[in-house]
This record gives structure tokens, sequence and C-alpha cells, in this order.
């Protein structure tokens, strides 16, 4: 049976049309170049991974790893996630491959899509794309600099302005555990004044005490203990460091104590790129951080790591608003419109024009008047019309559409006349 409605896109995702593309390519451009002017090479992982990889790497407390993850149908015995986000992914395919027994650290980034089962906003989708990308294998404090400074230059890049760069540090597996216990200390006595989210968190998961966006909470978070107070020796000098090194490169930011990340294996270094123009809670245009305990979290040998994710959508929305004005160009600048059922005959002059320029030839069976009102709204330079006398001649009428000159053009020398109009 045929469905009653139209059937239409997947809640929460969205098609990149045609005129929107080129601004993606744009995007997505900058990233390869401030990636590998960086060093940085580029690889593929699948959008499809284990859950275990999933759940151990991006935890299963978190929303992306937890609630909002999409499991697939259980087919034969592997139980396979989408994945939320690329970095479980990007270190697994690190050792996998054994790059941890090549030069140190391994500098990798990716793009691609990735998926969350969350509420659909402006900003935030089902599927979106990120630009991912990691150091791995190097406890250097200089590479969460890298990485900061890399998640900064592409959105500059791009024409963003009014970016905001705020960062934080949340210590190590020395430090932190007597952080935490202070905090639950300070909190205690207050439970009950809490937002019940918050109540539930003291108990699970007392760091996302701070990243609470609660009113009722706010004046109790303005007191809480601050992490960065409680670092230990080697945590507190390669905060300096980073800091140092923000400040010789000339990277303005903020530090705001209250920036987190909710698991145990995130170390030290957390940053975000927030822009003022992004309303609401999906202000964030990237955000990435130090994750050491990751790799012997997914079963592997213990290994320093940093990166950063950032999201296209948002930076792709901004770069409408404030980047320069992308031009999508047009399908084709030649087009090919035989008079008749001269279909072979046009391929072989589509065919000769393609060879210097994006050519499109017109094969409907519509009259030559229906192709010219046609070609009007496809926009080309050119119009290359012929009808079956000149095609036994080889000839063909080549019009520029916009002086609407004319002039009779060999077949064979097409390629060199357009070339020469390009040049020219
Ligand atoms: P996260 O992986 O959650 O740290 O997010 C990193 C970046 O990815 C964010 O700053 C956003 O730009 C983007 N992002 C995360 N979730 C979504 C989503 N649901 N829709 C669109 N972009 C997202």
């Amino acid at each position: 049976m045929p469905p009653s409605q139209p059937i239409k896109a997947a809640r929460g995702v969205r098609d990149v049309m045609a005129a929107e593309r080129p601004v993606w390519e744009v995007a997505e451009t900058a990233a390869r170049e401030v990636a590998r002017a960086h060093g940085y090479q580029e690889i593929q992982t699948p959008a499809i991974e284990l859950a275990a990889l999933i759940e151990r790497g991006v935890g299963q407390d978190t929303d992306a790893g937890g609630k909002e993850l999409y499991r697939l149908v259980k087919r034969g015995s592997e139980d396979l996630v989408l994945r939320p986000e690329a970095t479980a992914g990007v270190v697994r395919a690190y050792f996998q491959h054994g790059l941890n027994q090549g030069p140190q650290p391994a500098r990798l980034f990716t793009m691609g899509a990735m998926f969350r089962y969350n509420a659909p906003q402006l900003g935030r989708y089902r599927q979106f794309h990120q630009l991912d990308v990691e150091a791995i294998g190097d406890a250097s404090p200089a590479y969460d600099v890298e990485c900061i400074e890399m998640a900064v230059r592409w959105m500059e890049a791009l024409g963003l302005r009014g970016l905001r760069l705020e960062l934080n540090s949340i210590g190590d597996r020395k430090c932190r555990p007597a952080y935490i216990k202070k905090l639950v200390a300070y909190y205690r006595p207050l439970k009950d004044r809490l937002h019940p989210d918050c109540q539930r968190r003291l108990e699970t998961n007392p760091l996302r005490l701070l990243d609470c966006k609660e009113e009722q909470c706010a004046p109790f978070k303005a007191k809480a203990p601050r992490i960065t107070d409680h670092l230990c020796v080697e945590c507190a000098e390669a905060f300096a460091a980073v800091r140092a090194m923000l400040d010789a490169g000339g990277l303005e930011y903020s530090l705001n104590p209250y920036l987190v990340r909710g698991l145990d294996y995130y170390t030290r270094t957390v940053f975000e790129v927030l822009h003022e123009a992004l309303g609401g809670a999906q202000n964030s245009l990237g955000g990435g951080g130090r994750y050491d305990g990751l790799a012997a979290e997914i079963g592997y040998p213990d290994t320093p790591a940093v990166g950063f994710a950032a999201g296209f959508e948002r930076v792709v929305m901004m770069m409408g608003e404030e980047g320069e004005e992308v031009i999508a160009p047009p399908s084709a600048l030649v087009l090919v419109v035989p008079d008749g059922p001269l279909l072979k005959e046009a391929a072989e002059v589509g065919r000769l024009a393609r060879t210097m320029v994006p050519t499109a030839v017109d094969y409907s069976t519509r009259s030559l008047k229906a192709k010219m009102r046609a070609a009007n709204r496809l926009g080309p330079r050119w119009v290359a019309i012929f009808n079956a006398e000149e095609s036994a001649r080889r000839v063909l009428q080549l019009k520029e559409m916009a002086g609407g000159e004319q002039r009779e053009v060999g077949w064979d020398e097409l390629p060199a006349l357009l070339e020469a109009e390009l040049t020219g």
C-alpha cells in the first residue's frame, strides 16, 4: 500500500542542498589546510563501532554515550552503535593499526557524521558533522595548546569573529579525588536546596555540579571550591605552561572554573570555543581537552592524548552570519542543447566541451523553445545549440547567454575556443 503522506526526512536531521554545499566545502577545505599545516594527517574511521568501545570510551553516564546513543538492532553476535563522537574510534584505530609503535605523538584528524538521539533544536541535530583532531602519544601541554590553536585558527580562517576561548584544568587521577571530596563536603549540607538534577549529580558525578545552569544552584556554585586551587604540582605546572604558551601565541582566553568533563579519563586541560551570537545552550562551536586515561579505559596501554571536536553545522551557520559570502557556482558553464533527437551527437559535444569547462547536456524530448527556457533558469554562461543539419556538418551555434551574442563553431574547435574565452 502506498503511504498516505509523502515521506519526509527523519526528525532532527538536515539536508545540505546545493546552495549551501559550497560553504561546507570552504569549511572542509580550511579544516584540512589548518590541520595539515600543523602536521596532522587525515584518517577515516567507521560510523559504526562496537557498543563496548563507545560505552567505555564515551561513558554510559554521559548523554552521548548513554541515553542519546543510537543502538543498532543486533544481527549476529556483534552489538553495534552509531558513533556519537569520533575520539574513541580514532584512539582505537591508532592502536589497532600500530601507530603506537611509530613516531609520537600521532597527529590525526577526521571529519564526518556523528549521531545523538537528542531533542532537536536550532544548532542541535541527531545527525551532525564534526571536525575531530587528536594528538595521541605525548603528555606535553604544548600539544594542548596546538589543539586549541588549530580550533581557533580554523574558525578565524572562515571569517568568524566574536569567538571566545574558555579554559580550565580538571586535574588528574592524583589530585582530582581529593578535590571531589572537598566539593561533595561543600555541597552535601546544601543538598535539599539544589535542583533535582544536581541532587542526583551530587551522588553520581559531583564534578558535573559545576556544569549546572539552573538559577537556583547559581549562588552555591559561585562559592564552591575551585579545582584550579587544588591541583597537584604536576597539573598546576602543566596548566601554567598551557597559559604561558597561549599568551605567547597571542591567543586570548578566559578562565572558566566551571568548565568540566564528567568522566574520569579526562585529565588537566579542558577548553571550549564559544560564539556570543550562537544563542542559548548551543553556543559552543567546539571543545576538547586532554584524555590521558581513555586508552586504558578501552583496553590499551596507558597513553596520553589530547584533542578537540568542532561542529560543522554551527560553524557553517556562523559563516552565513559573518563569514565571507560564498557564491554557489552555476551547475555548468556550458549547456548543450540539441534541437531534435540527437542524443549521441549531444553526448559527443558534451564530452568535447567538458575537456575545458563543466558541461551539462539537455537530453530531454521537449521543444527547442522549452529547452531554452530551461537554460535560462539553469544559468550557464553558454549554450551550444545544433540541429540535424548542423550536426551533419559538425558545427554548432555557441550563444553567450548574458549578451546574446552567437557564433558558429566547429565541434572540434570548441575546446580551444572555450579555453581562449576563459583565459582571455
Ligand atoms: P561535543 O562532542 O559534545 O564536545 O561537541 C563538540 C561540538 O560538536 C560542539 O561544540 C558543537 O559544535 C558540535 N555538536 C555537538 N552536538 C551537536 C548536535 N547535536 N548538533 C549539532 N552540533 C553538535
